[in-house]
């Protein structure tokens, strides 16, 4: 183990502007914990983005390393839960944000934040899926537990390009659903979409103009909020369910409550940052499960994290495509 090793730091000035450098620091920098990990990688996320370019206060505390997810192995522990060289990954519980995080090439956490990673899936891939993927698997759970199968009809799924949307298309897809993506970025990445499963590709959806309109959706998942989900709630099947997690074009929703009372439509909010970890294990199994391969290749960019700084913004702007993980030694 070495004495000292890079990381990422989030530093904040008198005038509350974030600086994001990299430094040298030692394991005993690290918060505490029952679990120090090395970590192999990290992925970048919305929260990410949004983190290592302060703008917004996601980050409670100063200095904090980010990055909300990372897969390596345990390098020692003081807990009966793991032992030397288990793969491990982690998402969520505020790590990144409270906790120093994975943009690091250790990190030391509490043994109830990790989940032992599944047969058959490399911390590589784990971190392609990451929180977007996690939670993506989250809401199709929960469009399933409400009733939604593959038989039902169509999924639109919302900010389809981006890290969750592609997640949810591929797996939708890979699970026997008919997927319809929804993208502001149709003229450049419809391939890339089809090649994921989906079925046709549309634009974004404009804010409704009524509060009822012509159904079209057995069930949505939606990362983007605002008016896209106040347009598709008046368009979902009688019976049918909207998973909710992401506010990538807005915290507002607008809408009224005629498809919930006379359509019994669900709008079902998701959240991976405090899941239980019974359901975590759950998820990560179904994604390990339908995951292949090709659809890694085809969603991931691995990057090394000397290029965090150019690609955080990016993110905030809607530009990155599927996801980008961070070789946390490069
Ligand atoms: P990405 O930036 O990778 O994807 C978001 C996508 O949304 C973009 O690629 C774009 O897709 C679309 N989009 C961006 N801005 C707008 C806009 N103004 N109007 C319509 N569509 C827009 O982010 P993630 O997929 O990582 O995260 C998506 C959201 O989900 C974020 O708000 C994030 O915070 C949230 N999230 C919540 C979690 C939870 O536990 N509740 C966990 C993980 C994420 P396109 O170009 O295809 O149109």
């Amino acid at each position: 183990m070495t004495d000292t090793f890079r990381a990422l730091l989030l530093t904040q000035d008198d005038d509350r502007n974030t600086h994001a450098d990299f430094a040298d620091v030692t394991i005993d920098d690290l918060p505490e914990g029952e679990v120090l990990v090395k970590v192999a990688y990290s992925s970048l996320n919305y929260k990410d983005g949004l983190a290592v370019t302060g703008s917004s206060p996601v980050v409670r505390s100063f200095p904090m390393v980010p990055g909300i997810d990372f897969a390596g192995t345990v390098e020692a522990f003081t807990s009966d839960d793991f032992s030397v060289g288990d793969s491990v990954v982690l998402t969520g519980w505020g790590v990144g944000e409270k906790h120093w995080g994975g943009y690091a090439e250790y990190a030391r956490v509490p043994a109830e934040y990790l989940v032992p990673l599944p047969d058959g899936l490399s911390a590589e891939d784990a971190m392609a899926v990451g929180t977007a993927g996690f939670t993506a698997m989250l809401a199709i759970m929960a469009l399933e537990d409400a009733g939604v199968s593959p038989d039902a009809g169509e999924i639109v799924v919302t900010g389809a390009a981006g890290g969750t949307g592609s997640m949810a298309v591929a797996m939708l897809a890979a699970m026997g659903y008919k997927v319809v993506a929804s993208t502001g970025r149709g003229d450049s990445l419809s391939d890339y979409l089809t090649s994921l499963g989906a079925s046709e590709i549309i634009g974004r959806f404009d804010a409704p103009s009524r509060p009822l309109a012509k159904t079209r959706w057995a069930g949505a998942v939606d990362s983007v909020g605002g008016d896209t989900l106040a347009a598709i709630l008046p368009e979902v099947n009688y019976g049918g369910s909207v998973a909710c997690f992401g506010l990538a074009g807005g915290s507002d929703l607008q809408t009224t409550v005629f498809p919930f009372i006379l359509r019994g439509v669900s709008l079902l909010g998701v959240d991976s940052v405090m899941c239980p970890t019974p359901r975590r294990i759950a998820a990560w199994e179904r994604i390990r499960d339908v995951m292949t391969d090709e659809l890694f290749s085809a969603i991931k960019q691995v990057e090394p994290l000397s290029n965090v700084t150019e690609l955080a913004p990016a993110i905030l702007k809607g530009d990155v495509r599927g996801r980008v993980v961070f070789d946390v030694s490069k």
